[in-house]
């Protein structure tokens, strides 16, 4: 039976209620019998007001119609629908009729949703205390993503631990207040995520991205970016312009560039808050009746009925599925079911404190990455002035550092967020700034501390690992927050055995055993020549 299901609108089976039958058959007035009901009530009304007989028969007569037509509308739907069951799958029909005909009409038919195929069977074991299509384990930028684009065709639980809302101290990627958003990459596939991505961002809320373009700073020598701006060119019309270090200087006069470095320019670029977009696509799914549980999933175990998450506070949950998209907790978690090349990475970065005349004089300044040749850094990466939570103005800014380690399981990403000594690379940090923005005036510097997942083709792992069980959403590489909407679709589609959208690759999206090559990042103290 196809259903559609939606947390909150349920009847007590569980799921979605059905119309039930309006009313039940009732005994029909005929032939005399309706006549001297009808006479006796024009009798009636015309003595109690006063009113002569014959407009009162009228009047009752023009009524009758109505009711007439009323009535037998309603005999049509009984006649439609002789049982329950044929109710739930004409509805599913003219939902997914519906959700069709809007797809087509905002040409979004790849992206659409349709009624899902969910057997329903409601797990008949102890302590049930929770019964949903989807669990989602991570309530990060992947997890919210997902839950956003599965809440309104699924029933659907966030599970994630609970942070501080300034996120100081929480675990996960998306605390913060600045990630560089824009189309270019040195790989097409993620380009085609994040374009995807910033359409479902701007449909969230228009404002989410601060357009201050960005500047792709790389070496002559360095083709990745060059083919993939090309690319972009000719399939999407990408506005990616290549300009001079001095083209550069003249329109960005804060930076200082080599006039042997390649520099693109994405007007259309900017930044955005990861910490807003999550907040606004877990209120979209609520809004679709997904519910927020907090807490820790410690264990996933699946069977023929479906998953079971163990919480860290003893708690059970149970689902037809889950999706886990716990970030860089996943990698050498107990999470998943066999071993998966998801490495997690420690990641380090700098806030740079700016007055506010200092934070008004850059507000040209767009988001900057550039690959870098330094003993102690790579692939620098620089944010323009943020206003904080603290109320201060800082710019942000990053590198990969000799320092970076993996970290081989959750507890050491916890560690390491909570205590990890990161050989604190801020002094190179601040040269990197320097060379970059000599001119900028900091007031004050410290460092926080992050963590991402790595996988082994350095795009994200969107794939069912169980089918019907089990899907995963992993894998950031230091770049998946501007992806994240469009994972989230992706992983929304996956889940509801819809057929891959054909604008992506499928294979650039599979998991890669652990034993299999890795492909991935190289740490930097790793990397020879
Ligand atoms: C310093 C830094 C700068 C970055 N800059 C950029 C940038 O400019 N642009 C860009 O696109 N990307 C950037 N990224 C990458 C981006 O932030 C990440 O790729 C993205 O946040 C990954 O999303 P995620 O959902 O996989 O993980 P997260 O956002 O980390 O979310 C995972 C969530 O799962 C929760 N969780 C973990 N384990 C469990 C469990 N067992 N049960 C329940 N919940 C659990 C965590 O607490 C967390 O809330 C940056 C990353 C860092 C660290």
């Amino acid at each position: 039976m196809v259903r559609v299901c939606r947390i909150g609108r349920d009847t007590g089976a569980g799921c979605c209620s059905v119309p039930s039958r309006l009313h039940q058959a009732a005994d029909r007035p005929q032939g005399v019998g309706s006549f001297a009901l009808f006479a006796g009530a024009a009798l009636w009304l015309a003595a109690r007001y006063h009113r002569d007989l014959v407009a009162v028969a009228v009047g009752i007569l023009g009524s009758l119609n109505a009711v007439y037509l009323a009535w037998a509308a309603v005999q049509g739907v009984e006649d439609a629908a002789p049982d329950l069951g044929k109710s739930a799958d004409d509805l599913a029909v003219a939902v997914g009729r519906q959700w069709e005909a809007e797809a087509t009409a905002q040409d979004y038919r790849d992206w659409m949703a349709v009624a899902i195929p969910v057997s329903w069977l409601r797990y008949p074991g102890p302590g049930n205390d929770a019964f949903v299509d989807f669990l989602i384990v991570g309530d990060g930028m992947f997890g919210a993503a997902t839950a956003r684009h599965l809440a309104p065709h699924a029933t659907v639980m966030v599970i994630g631990p609970k942070a501080p809302a300034d996120g100081s101290g929480a675990y996960g990627a998306h605390h913060d207040e600045g990630r560089i958003t824009g189309d270019l990459s040195r790989d097409i596939a993620w380009s085609e995520l994040n374009q995807r991505a910033r359409d479902g961002m701007i449909e969230l809320d228009p404002a989410l991205i601060t357009s201050r373009g960005a500047l792709t700073i790389t070496t002559r020598d360095a083709p990745g970016y060059l083919e993939v701006a090309k690319q972009l060119r000719q399939h999407s019309g990408a506005d990616i312009r290549t300009l001079t270090a001095d083209a550069a200087r003249a329109r960005f006069p804060m930076v200082r560039l080599d006039p042997d470095e390649t520099i693109l320019h994405q007007p259309a670029a900017g930044y955005f808050s990861p910490r807003r977009y999550v907040t606004l696509a877990t209120r979209s799914a609520q809004g679709n009746g997904a519910t927020i549980t907090l807490g820790t999933v410690r264990a996933l175990h699946t069977s023929a009925t479906g998953v079971e998450a163990e919480l860290g506070d003893g708690r059970r949950l149970r689902a037809e599925a889950a999706i886990v998209a716990s970030g860089a907790f996943a990698a050498g978690s107990d999470l998943l079911p066999g071993p998966v090349a998801l490495r997690a990475k420690s990641e380090i970065y700098a806030m740079a404190e700016l007055d506010d005349q200092q934070a008004a004089e850059l507000s040209a300044m767009p988001c900057i990455t550039r690959t870098i040749s330094h003993p102690q850094l790579a692939d620098l990466y620089v944010l323009p002035p943020i206003r904080y939570p603290d109320g201060r103005t800082y710019l942000k800014f990053g590198a990969n550092t000799t320092a970076d380690c993996w970290l081989p399981d959750p507890a050491a990403v916890r560690a390491w967020y909570d205590h990890g000594d990161g050989g604190d690379p801020l002094a190179a940090l601040r040269d990197a700034l320097a060379a970059l923005l000599p001119d900028v005036r900091i007031r004050s510097w410290h460092t926080r501390r992050c963590a991402d997942a790595y996988t082994a083709h350095r795009r994200p792992y969107i794939d069912i690992l169980e089918p019907g069980r089990l899907v995963i959403a992993l894998g950031g590489n230091g770049r998946g927050a501007q992806a994240a909407d469009a994972v989230g679709q992706l992983t929304a589609r996956l889940a509801l055995g819809k057929p891959w959208p054909s604008g992506f690759s499928r294979d650039a999206f599979r998991h890669v055993p652990a034993d299999a090559l890795w492909h991935g990042m190289t740490l930097l103290r790793d990397q020879t020549g």
